[in-house]
């Protein structure tokens, strides 16, 4: 599963963030279109219409009953043909508002039961009011007043039973309307909630992207500060996203080159290019590095200088090329005189120096006798001339009182008294008491 994760891009990482930070957004999206449609829109919808369907022609009716009392009363008191004409046209419409307002209360009982009762006292009142609207009527007839009175009842009665009616479907859409701004109130909470989850999944995955990135990002950084400050063993280690893990790559393969050509250039740099030998500087190193060794109390160890004795006749008497020749000669049979451990050096122009670590001085004066003498009897050949060349050596031991400088400065002394001496020979300083 991890190893799955290892393998993704850093276009997935990024990818995946932003699909962890919108989807809580897109999913709150989507229902929250719902709840709103649903619950709010739809619930507030059904408030009004029903608003406009059962209430507005039940209050009609209400008003409608109450207006027929005006005709009625007015006839009764001041007769005239008009008022009955006008009783019996509201008494149509009423009927006909009553048919209406049934047809929508048809799925309510409790609403259409004070409907039917209104109903039953309107019928009543309807009786009263045309006995007294007939033209039979006979005015301050105590019979008539009362059956006025009658009628008033019924009508008083039949308004009481619509208000009935009224309450009851008000009550009705009283719990649609709270049921809609319930439903308001959650999807408010909904879209609260979608927001700070949306926010979390936002946080989270900025913080996936920057933590797979930071730590990979800080060690390439680390990596190329350490490499600037001269580190060349260090290589980075970068697993994820695999695009950084390539730039890591990259480097480290940029490191090793360079670490194979700084070595090429610093060996150069410590080669003698006639001779193919280490220089002086390499000489220089080795001896501090041997010298310390000894100093340590690593045994014994001596350094041998060697000195090519007249080498400035040769020059002179067979040309400069020639020289040359005889020097790489030279190397050569000396390098064949001593063990591969033994690293000869050329020091100068016709100088060369070995470093001798755990050897006695009694080893090495033996091993710088046997040198001299292979140079002695080996003739170099030059273009079909022959050479002879001799060489002087000096050996000093290495001694507890004596540094590096001045073991050369000893083995120097000794080479000068065996060139002194006639030259073609060994000579062993001496250590002298402090
Ligand atoms: P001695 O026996 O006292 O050592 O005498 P020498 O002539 O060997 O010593 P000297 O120091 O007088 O001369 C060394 C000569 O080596 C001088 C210089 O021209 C020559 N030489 C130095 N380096 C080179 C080189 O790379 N090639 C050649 N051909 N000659 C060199
Ligand atoms: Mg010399
Ligand atoms: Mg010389």
């Amino acid at each position: 599963m991890l190893k799955l994760f290892k393998a993704r891009s850093l276009r997935f990482w990024v990818a995946l963030g932003m699909i962890v930070a919108l989807t809580p957004l897109t999913l709150s999206a989507i229902l929250g279109q719902l709840v709103l449609n649903r619950g709010v829109i739809e619930a507030f919808h059904d408030v009004a219409e029903r608003q406009r369907r059962e209430f507005g022609p039940l209050q009609d009716l209400r008003i409608l009953v109450w207006d027929t009392l005006i005709p009625i009363d007015e006839y009764i008191n001041e007769g005239g043909a008009q008022r009955p004409l006008y009783y019996r046209e509201l008494r149509s419409r009423i009927e006909t508002g009553f048919a209406d307002v049934r047809a929508q209360f048809s799925d309510d009982p409790e609403a259409l039961q004070h409907l039917d009762s209104a109903f039953q006292s309107w019928q009543v009142a309807d009786t009263h009011a045309t006995e007294l609207a007939s033209e039979l009527l006979i005015p301050d007839d105590p019979a008539a007043e009362r059956q006025a009175r009658l009628f008033h009842s019924y009508i008083q009665s039949a308004s009481d039973r619509l208000g009935q009616a009224y309450d009851s479907i008000a009550i009705k859409i009283e719990s649609a309307h709270d049921d809609a701004v319930a439903w308001s109130n959650s999807a408010g909470l909904l879209f609260g909630g979608a927001m700070a989850s949306s926010f979390i999944a936002m946080v989270a995955g900025v913080a996936i992207v920057g933590l797979i990135m930071s730590r990979s990002v800080d060690r390439l950084v680390d990596g190329a500060a350490r490499f600037a400050d001269g580190d060349r063993n260090h290589r980075i280690n970068i697993s994820v996203p695999p695009e950084l893990s390539r730039v890591a790559q990259e480097f480290n393969r940029m490191i090793s080159r360079i670490e194979v050509s700084e070595t090429a250039l610093a060996d150069l740099a410590r080669i003698d290019e006639l001779t193919q030998l280490y220089n002086r500087r390499a000489f220089e190193e080795a001896l501090i590095r041997v010298h310390a060794g000894f100093t340590r109390g690593a045994g014994a160890g001596a350094l041998i200088t060697l000195d090519i004795d007249h080498f400035k006749s040769i020059n002179d008497t067979y040309g400069h090329a020639a020289g040359d020749a005889v020097l790489r000669a030279f190397a050569e049979i000396v390098r064949k005189s001593i063990r591969v451990a033994d690293q000869l050096y050329r020091t100068g122009g016709e100088e060369f120096a070995i470093i001798l670590a755990q050897t006695s001085a009694e080893t090495a004066v033996e091993l710088a006798e046997r040198i001299r003498a292979a140079v002695a009897a080996q003739p170099i050949i030059y273009r079909e001339q022959t050479i002879r060349i001799t060489v002087s050596v000096g050996i000093a031991r290495f001694v507890e009182n004596l540094g590096a400088a001045e073991t050369v400065a000893a083995a120097d002394a000794a080479l000068y008294s065996a060139k002194a001496g006639g030259r073609n020979r060994v000579v062993l300083s001496e250590p002298t008491g402090p």
